[in-house]
């Protein structure tokens, strides 16, 4: 029989697995002996090992860390890497989370999407391929991850002990291809104030946004000031934010004057898509405060450097590169007070250059301003080229199946669970233009995408093994 005619004729089974996958709350708990992440993603892991078993294939379980299930024997093998684990499911569903209810075709439950439904998928393609009687030349491997939602312990803990696989996938994103995916960088800039501004008005502190890898959308101030000044201020908001269009507003407390900003949150790759809520009050600050001083120095030098850039620009890293484009910045933290500021910044850095250089480049534009880089994080970028034989043969199914022939691999400035291993990409779930409800409430799979998946899935894992 065909890949489709088999997949076609799982397709009950398919929905049925998923459901009953969905059903398990696999959120990351504390660990238990022979448990790492607590019993929800252990039995999920035991779950899908059980269910690969019955379906014929070779499994092994790491400690409760991850797991396989394997199809044929060779010198190399070609992976599939899905996760099982879950991210707490939140409130506000129309339809109870893990119940894993049907309503218009579709699969509701948390991890319908990401990633358990794939994950199924991803099996049932496997068995097509075995069923199917074609013969390979490659080991094929799906590997079971568990924490995949908080940290990645559990696939490091399975490659300590594995090796990893020639060429992999991950159904953990989106189609067609994701071959290359930048680099990310977490990093703080610092100054400690020896000095208190010299005007009228005082900056008591300065807070906004709480998550490094996302765009601000609110960002605070409380400023020391009387009546009279308030009104000054007044004069100056309406000014600025004519000028500006931003959304900013005072408030008069006792001797005190509290100034909001209100921006549009984004995702920390995306800072073009939001409004960054610190850098709107940053720039009002620096225009309406009259003063001298350390903290007012400090404003200053952001609003030269950062300002509302979201490409590094102005302050020494504005790089990009012919395969992922510019460099992008986000400011996502800012935490001051009259002794000191700090500010968490989210780089996504072009997958041809180094942090070193990025480091290097801010450093020079702040010398002499007495702002400090303190170095944080660097995931490295990851990249196959287009031509690499993993990328070709996954676009060459992806576009047999689906009929989508304008669509190109992308690259991106998020990271997918592909950054887990070399030579491997994210391909799938999400076809071009369907809703992104990972994560979110409502989260849902198409039955047709589903079963679509698993098709795409074996076919691409026949081209790969072969
Ligand atoms: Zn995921």
């Amino acid at each position: 029989m065909s890949l489709e005619q088999l997949i076609n004729n799982y397709k009950d089974e398919i929905v049925q697995k998923t459901q009953e996958l969905i059903k398990i709350r696999s959120v990351e708990e504390e660990g238990k002996p022979g448990m790492p992440f607590g019993e929800g993603p252990n039995e999920a892991l035991e779950y899908a090992l059980k269910l690969s078993e019955e379906l014929g294939f070779k499994t092994e379980n790491f400690d409760g860390y991850a797991g396989h299930a394997d199809l044929g024997e060779g010198e190399e093998t070609i992976g599939v890497l899905v996760h099982l684990d879950v991210v707490p499911e939140g409130e506000g569903w129309t339809y109870p989370p893990y119940a894993a209810e049907i309503h218009n075709d579709k699969i509701y439950g948390r991890g319908t999407i990401d990633d358990k439904g794939p994950a199924i998928a991803a099996l049932y393609a496997m068995k097509a391929i075995k069923e199917s009687g074609l013969s390979l030349n490659k080991k094929i491997r799906i590997i079971f991850g568990t924490n995949e939602e908080s940290g990645w312990g559990g696939v490091k803990y399975y490659f300590d002990k594995v090796k990893a696989p020639n060429m992999a996938f991950t159904p953990d994103a989106e189609f067609p291809v994701i071959h290359g995916e930048k680099g990310i960088s977490i990093f703080k800039l610092k100054k400690s104030f020896e000095n208190q501004c010299n005007g009228d008005i005082k900056i008591k502190s300065i807070k906004g946004g709480n998550r490094p890898n996302m765009v601000p959308d609110s960002c605070t101030a409380v400023l020391e000031a009387n009546g009279e000044l308030h009104d000054d201020m007044k004069d100056a908001l309406s000014d600025f934010v004519s000028k500006t269009g931003y959304k900013i507003t005072l408030e008069q407390g006792d001797n005190e004057v509290v100034v909001r900003s209100e921006g549009v949150s984004a995702h920390g790759s995306l800072p073009q898509s939001g409004k960054n809520a610190v850098s709107q009050l940053l720039q009002f600050l620096g225009s309406a405060i009259e003063c001298e001083g350390d903290m007012m120095d400090f404003i200053k030098v952001y609003n030269d450097k950062i300002g509302m850039e979201y490409n590094g620009q102005s302050i020494g890293c504005g790089l990009e590169d012919d395969v992922s484009g510019k460099l992008t910045f986000n400011v996502g933290v800012i935490d001051m007070d009259e002794t000191q500021a700090e500010v968490v910044v989210n780089i996504r850095y072009p997958i041809k250059h180094e942090l070193e250089k990025i480091y290097n480049g801010i450093r020079k534009e702040l010398d002499g301003t007495n702002i400090e880089l303190e170095e944080g994080t660097d995931m490295k970028p990851i990249y196959v080229p287009k031509d690499h034989p993993l990328v070709s043969k996954l676009m060459k199914v992806y576009r047999e199946v689906t009929g989508d022939e304008e669509t190109e691999p992308i690259t991106i400035g998020g990271g997918t669970y592909a950054r887990a291993l070399d030579n491997a990409v994210a391909f799938g779930p999400l076809f071009p233009g369907q809703e992104e409800l990972a994560h979110q409430k409502d989260e849902y799979i198409e039955i047709e995408s589903l079963i679509k998946n698993a098709l795409i899935y074996a076919k691409a894992l026949y081209e790969l093994a072969k």
